[in-house]
């Protein structure tokens, strides 16, 4: 077998503390899961229906990457996310045994050109546009569950932009937890390795311009920088 043309290279993050990079699959999101950041999209959670969206796996940006501003948006935001990488896949997982499913947590950013986003809601289109964008994932290298466990719900998750703090939580603010998104998650796609989650935000989403310098932490997990040309 040929190939018409040489395929892309598979979209890779470094795992901390090794040679070794995780291929991203896919990247899958969830939206609304900090009731803080629903009320200020005056938004509701519906704990019957969590939303789901995915990012395409090239849209990776790597710790201490520049982002390109993206076109055809006048309101790029910033929206702070723990991120957790799957190693093993599976449908219809169950919640007491999702946690064995993932390999390890970092964090990322769910960039989201959020006129666009705005539109799509009125209209009832499709939310691609607004957030499966080039460069629209900068995320941080991962830690592996072997090495640091499973961040507690007190492990603070942070994002300063210029040195300003921007948002700020604590990972038990989560609607929905990383067990209980693996769950829902896997009823609507049969879930891979290789699998990346971006687990929602909470409030504090605003603008990023042209130049501006990002910082986010999960408290001892990651860290994650950049910058905005
Ligand atoms: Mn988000």
């Amino acid at each position: 077998m040929t190939y018409a043309f040489s395929p892309h290279a598979i979209p890779s993050i470094p795992v901390a503390g090794s040679d070794l990079r995780f291929p991203v699959h896919r990247i899958h999101c969830i939206g609304r899961n900090y009731a803080d950041h629903a009320a200020e999209m005056g938004a509701s959670v519906d704990r019957a229906q969590p939303m789901f969206f995915m990012k395409p796996a090239d849209a990776i940006v790597i710790d201490d990457g520049d982002v390109p501003y993206p076109s055809m948006t006048q309101e790029l935001h910033h929206e702070v996310e723990m991120t957790v990488a799957l190693a093993r896949g599976g449908r219809d997982i169950p919640v007491a045994h999702a946690l064995e499913h993932v390999y390890a947590y970092g964090i990322g950013l769910d960039l989201t050109r959020r006129d666009l986003q705005s539109i799509a809601k009125k209209r009832g289109h499709p939310w691609d546009t607004a957030k499966g964008f080039d460069h629209s994932a900068p995320v941080s290298a991962l830690r592996r569950v072997g090495d640091i466990g499973h961040p507690p719900g007190s492990a603070r998750l942070t994002l300063d932009v210029n040195g300003e703090r921007r948002q700020a939580t604590e990972l038990s603010q989560m609607i929905f937890s990383v067990a209980e998104i693996i769950h829902e998650l896997s009823k609507f796609y049969e879930l891979e390795s290789g699998d990346l989650i971006f687990t929602g935000t909470p409030a504090g989403v605003a603008l990023l311009q042209h130049g501006d310098r990002f910082h986010a932490e999960l408290e001892g997990v990651a860290t994650l920088s950049g910058r905005i040309l």
